[in-house]
């Protein structure tokens, strides 16, 4: 009897590993069900599509012959419970769906604005293709947009909306943008930027309750009692790791579902990846959430070598996000950003929680290279490189991934990164050639 592999999730998790384990094992049945009535779709393209940038068809990797071609079938539906020794998902449909593996990929949901009016019609988020489209459409009617919230998501729905609005307002609880993440220097660069395209920027300015009319959004009032009329607000305050189906089947759940190195949980024969599994994180121990597009990918994959039964143990790189911030690319790598910002509730998509609070982090010294529109920030630690932050020009991203992930010894040119007016991208840019001519001449 072919294997019955079942994934609850289309995202990138639950794709990576039906992809994965369609080469790994031509006759077992791959079932992947969702609740998007969309299917599989790039989420950090959403950006691409509130900007217009891109149409909506450039946001499927896969077509449904595609799918069809490799025997996986997507089946549209919720699962409502799991029940895993008799290793069955109830939907929501009445249907029973039995697996032999299963695979959790549930992702994560935007946190609620707990506030006054918050239910109100034009109070938006985004999570997925439906709440893009919903701001569009708001977009289109609204005179005046207000986001709040921290993170990429933020800055992008502000972006998206600046686009499509006359009016739009950032409210930062906060002094400055992505405090746990970027540095000042890194916040001046994005809010400056932003309030160049227009965008009116509201720092320390905290929302105490939404007003309407009919149901539909007419203001907001911030805590100082100011008012700013508009038809759409967005909040992009964190995220939430979908964690309910695993919580009433009983498996063990932290912040999200924890896993050991083979991505199993604590039910025999359920795995799980992407943003609703809770990581080991070799470097601190501890373990860890990822939002990130390149987390989950990686881990569908894993996960589903474990599946397929290869027992292999998944050694967490270090986190990596390339993504875009007020139109600069943006490379975040390994350990970089420190405590906890105003503007969130819960933890950022594109983020990770191995950026902060690593006892690496806090012994790390940091040291930048500025020109123009582009900076370069390293983390540098006793011997190695902890993380990197690369805005713009992006030549040296690779050669900092690579010293970071690979956990380069740096000690030679430590002092040198650390002298006073030192060129740290040259000194690193040569470093990086020697070491990759090094590496070569050692595997022939
Ligand atoms: C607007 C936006 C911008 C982003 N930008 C970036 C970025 O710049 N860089 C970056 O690294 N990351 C970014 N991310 C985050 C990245 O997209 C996520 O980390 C990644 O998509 C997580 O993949 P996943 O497979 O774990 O979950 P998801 O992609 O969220 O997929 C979850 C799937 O589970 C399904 N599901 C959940 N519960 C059920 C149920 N009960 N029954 C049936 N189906 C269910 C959903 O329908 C969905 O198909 C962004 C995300 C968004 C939304």
């Amino acid at each position: 009897m072919p294997t019955r592999f079942v994934i609850i999730g289309a995202g990138a998790a639950g794709m990576a590993a039906a992809t994965t384990l369609r080469s790994l094992d031509s006759t077992a049945e791959i079932v992947v069900l969702t609740d998007d009535s969309y299917g599989y779709y790039s989420r950090p393209g959403l950006a691409y599509y509130l900007t217009g940038e891109i149409p909506e068809r450039q946001l499927f990797p896969f077509s449904p012959h595609e799918l069809r071609d490799m025997n996986i079938t997507l089946h549209q539906g919720r699962a409502l419970a799991i029940d895993p020794v008799a290793h069955e998902i109830a939907l929501e449909a009445g249907e029973l769906l039995s697996y032999d593996r299963l695979l959790l990929a549930t992702g994560s949901l935007a946190a609620p604005a707990e506030l006054p009016g918050a239910g109100l019609e034009g109070v938006v988020k985004l999570d997925n293709l439906e709440d893009a489209r919903r701001i569009i459409a708001g977009a289109q009617r609204a005179r005046a947009a207000v986001v709040v919230g921290g993170g990429i998501t933020a800055l992008e729905i502000a972006e998206g909306l600046r686009h499509r609005c006359r009016n739009t307002h950032y409210l930062l609880r906060g002094e400055r943008y992505w405090s746990n993440v970027l540095d000042e220097t890194e916040s001046a660069i994005v809010e400056g930027r932003l309030t160049a395209e227009g965008i009116r920027l509201h720092r320390r300015t905290e929302l105490a309750s939404i007003e309407g009319r009919d149901g539909h959004v007419t203001a907001v009032v911030t805590k100082t009692g100011e008012r700013i009329e508009c038809g759409l607000v967005a909040v992009a305050i964190g995220v939430q790791p979908r964690v309910e189906l695993a919580r009433s089947a009983g498996l063990v759940v932290d912040r999200g579902v924890l896993v050991d190195e083979y991505f199993r949980t604590s039910q025999r024969e359920v795995f799980a990846a992407g943003d609703v599994a809770q990581v080991r994180d070799p470097l601190t121990g501890r373990t860890v959430l990822d939002t990130l597009w390149s987390a989950a990918l990686d881990q569908g994959r894993a996960a589903a070598s474990n599946m397929a039964g290869s027992a292999t143990p998944y050694i967490k790189p270090p986190a990596l996000n390339v993504t875009r911030l007020a139109g600069l690319t943006t490379t975040l790598i390994g350990a970089v950003g420190r405590g906890r910002d105003a503007d969130l509730v819960a933890i950022a998509r594109g983020d990770s929680e191995t950026w902060r609070g690593t006892g690496a982090l806090t012994s790390a010294i940091s040291v930048e290279d500025v020109s123009e529109v582009n900076r370069v920030r390293m983390l540098v630690g006793e011997r190695t490189l902890v993380g990197a932050v690369v805005m713009g020009d992006q030549s040296l991203s690779r050669p900092l991934e690579e010293l970071v992930a690979r956990q380069v010894d740096v000690s030679d040119i430590r002092a040198a990164l650390l002298a006073p007016g030192a060129d740290i991208s040259g000194i690193i840019g040569r470093f990086w050639r020697q070491w990759r001519q090094h590496v070569a001449s050692q595997t022939g």
